[in-house]
């Protein structure tokens, strides 16, 4: 497999440095020099396999003799232990649920796969991920690398600036996964990451990577999940599907993009934010025009300046594609709590990223055709949320409930360079 850095073609990579560097030069983002295409017979096959097995045949298309089948196969079972069922919500709309993982929501997908593929392409290298987060992140890559060989994680969290809940499920697991509360905020815990990846000789000794959330593997993994949809869907359903995607990041959205460049016949997609709403501006009126990022319910998606943004106006521009066919829309906190009573009264539990899908799905859906929005986190996720919206409380799934009670393994440090340095010197393997 060939990528290319999107700032500078001329950097091209394979697939195990992609998944080993993250980002090209000048923080540019990796993609793939060939997009794969299937054709219509061959997507008919595929769609009766199971997820497995067809996940390791998407991504072996991509990936192509760098990793044998073989090989992907066993790194698509280990990520993927958990279903992706696409549940009726109503007659012509559906939902894909992705939270059925270790940590309640999508990314576990990507972020599994990810740390899979990276110590398949590193060999016996050591590596310790740092990195730094607000909250759910920090979850998922612990989660995703819990366990493995010749890789350990180190966390960095602002101390009381997370829920208790967040910090349950990734301070509790010990192991190869050590989390650190930092006496400050997440803009110091971010500060000091940085400063660990521009101290070279740290960073040689001890084999520094950051396994961020722009590597191109959690975004094929990703793709995975829209044939999986497609699969579960009835003949009738399939003919007009149109996907709505909550987004922040734009990552869930490219890979749904990737996918239909494969040749999986969906109608059309819809960008769904919250009130941080550069990409729906932008398609109405042609102006990139981030604002401050603001707050909102759907915390996972406040994000102004979408990172994989470059990514989309590629595939657009090398299919020609016309960017206005994106639907899109924007949903404030008010219409996304009154979704989430709404989804409700219908039968459906949700919170507020799912209901924002929803919510512009609805609103854009035309005669014939059937919606999917996905479910992008497990409503307990944002329990205290959910259950102010609804006014009454909700159940915790039962890992969740059993990591409640579990005693917390983190080290508490100052924001403080030099300690922390120390610390990630004298770990032990
Ligand atoms: C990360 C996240 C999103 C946004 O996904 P992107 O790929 O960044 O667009 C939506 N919902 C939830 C629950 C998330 O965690």
């Amino acid at each position: 497999m060939k990528l290319y850095n999107l700032k500078d073609h001329s950097e091209q990579v394979s697939f195990a440095q992609a998944v080993q560097q993250g980002l090209g030069k000048g923080q540019g983002l990796f993609f793939p020099q060939d997009l794969p295409k299937f054709s219509a017979t061959e997507i008919d096959s595929l769609l009766k396999l199971d997820f497995v097995k067809r996940s390791a045949k998407i991504l072996s298309a991509f990936i192509g003799n760098e990793i044998s089948g073989e090989d992907v196969e066993r790194l698509v079972k280990n990520a993927f232990q958990f279903p992706a069922p696409v549940k009726s919500v109503e007659d012509d709309i559906g939902t894909l649920e992705l939270f059925h993982g270790p940590t309640l929501a999508f990314k576990d997908f990507g972020g599994r796969f990810m740390a899979q593929a990276l110590v398949q392409v590193a060999a016996d290298k050591k590596i310790t991920i740092l990195t730094a987060t607000s909250g759910d992140t920090g979850a998922a890559v612990a989660h995703a690398f819990y366990h493995l060989p010749n890789i350990r994680v180190v966390i960095l969290y602002p101390q009381g600036k997370i829920s208790p809940l967040q910090e349950k499920l990734f301070c509790t697991l010990g192991d190869n996964i050590h989390t650190i509360a930092i006496e400050s905020d997440f803009d110091a815990c971010q500060a000091l990451v940085k400063k660990s990846f521009d101290d070279e000789e740290l960073k040689t000794a001890i084999g520094l990577n950051s396994a961020n959330s722009i590597n191109i593997s959690r975004l094929m993994a990703q793709i995975c999940y829209y044939f999986e949809a497609f699969a579960q869907l009835t003949p009738k359903q399939r003919e007009q599907l149109v996907i709505s995607v909550p987004s922040g990041n734009f990552g869930d959205l490219t890979a749904g993009l990737l996918a239909k460049t494969m040749g999986l016949p969906i109608k059309r997609f819809i960008a769904a934010t919250n009130a941080n709403d550069t990409v729906p501006r932008y398609l109405e009126t042609g102006k990139w025009e981030p604002h401050k990022t603001v707050a909102t319910l759907s915390n996972a998606m406040d994000v102004s300046q979408p990172n994989n943004w470059p990514r989309i106006e590629e595939i657009y521009q090398r299919e020609g594609w016309a960017l206005k066919s994106l639907g899109h829309g924007a949903v404030s906190d008010e219409v996304a709590s009154e979704t989430v009573r709404e989804l409700d009264k219908k039968g459906y539990l949700s919170e507020p990223h799912g209901a924002i899908a929803y919510r512009v799905l609805r609103d854009e859906l035309q005669d014939g055709e059937y919606g999917l929005f996905l479910g992008t986190a497990h409503p307990a996720k944002f329990k205290e949320v959910v259950e102010n919206i609804l006014g009454k409380s909700i159940p915790l799934p039962k890992e969740l409930a059993e990591r409640a009670d579990m005693t917390l393994l983190s080290h508490v440090m100052a924001d403080d360079f030099a300690q922390l340095r120390e610390f990630l010197m004298n770990l032990e393997w």
